[in-house]
């Protein structure tokens, strides 16, 4: 990515990105947003309130790196999430944030981080080279003080890098790349772990003997 990037291209990659994670079912409704950096100090990020399988031209627009409106259009409400990325990590080129029911459902199961280790998928990850790898990911509660929440998740990068990605309570995955297909990488091989953690996790419940089956 370099800063000649055009807006356009920049557009075109969000809405192909809109479309291939809204076919997966993991931006329902109107849910979700999507951004990729412009330059040093402004990105596109998708319109307030649009359906991510149907996004045209007019449903991406331009914020400066506070999160302010460049044209006039409304952001998502989440847009502080984006710039608190790009701000951190001059490196981060896309951001990505998708609503599945398995990171839903994931996060509301676990308090402090999910960490994942032992499978292949692991190394879609940037810098991950082997399956013998931990994955943490963060698991943040929600709320609608998105001021407040983009500062939780800035002070815990601080005290334990960027990493991959982190989950918000009951709501959703984050995760970014250097560019567009990179988020994507990472993005969909976080849906499958999520979804592989999930099914694990509900299998080892129905392998646990019954208290009946304890007694007896
Ligand atoms: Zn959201």
């Amino acid at each position: 990515m370099t800063i000649s990037d055009s807006y356009e291209q920049a557009a075109a990659e969000l809405i192909r990105v809109g479309r291939r994670l809204w076919q997966q079912g993991f931006c329902p409704a109107t849910s979700s947003n999507f951004s990729r950096r412009l330059d040093a100090g402004q990105c596109a990020i998708t319109v307030s309130g649009r359906d991510k399988g149907l996004l045209q031209h007019t449903d991406i627009m331009r914020i400066d790196m506070n999160g302010l409106s460049l044209d006039g259009q409304t952001p998502s409400a989440e847009t502080l999430l984006h710039t608190q990325l790009y701000r951190r990590d001059t490196s981060i080129g896309a951001v990505l944030h998708t609503h599945s029911v398995k990171a839903a459902l994931v996060s509301m199961h676990v308090t402090g981080s999910v960490m994942i280790e032992g499978l292949e998928l692991l190394k879609a990850l940037k810098g991950i080279k082997t399956h013998q790898s931990t994955l943490e990911i963060p698991v943040f509660d929600n709320t609608q003080d998105i001021v407040a929440l983009a500062q939780d998740v800035d002070r815990w990068m601080t005290q334990h890098g960027t990493g991959h990605a982190y989950l918000i309570k009951g709501h959703g995955l984050y995760s970014w790349g250097a560019n567009i297909s990179e988020a994507l990488r990472h993005i969909e091989a976080l849906e499958y772990l999520l979804d592989y953690y999930w099914h694990q996790n509900e299998l080892r419940l129905n392998f646990l003997p019954t208290n009946t089956e304890r007694r007896g």
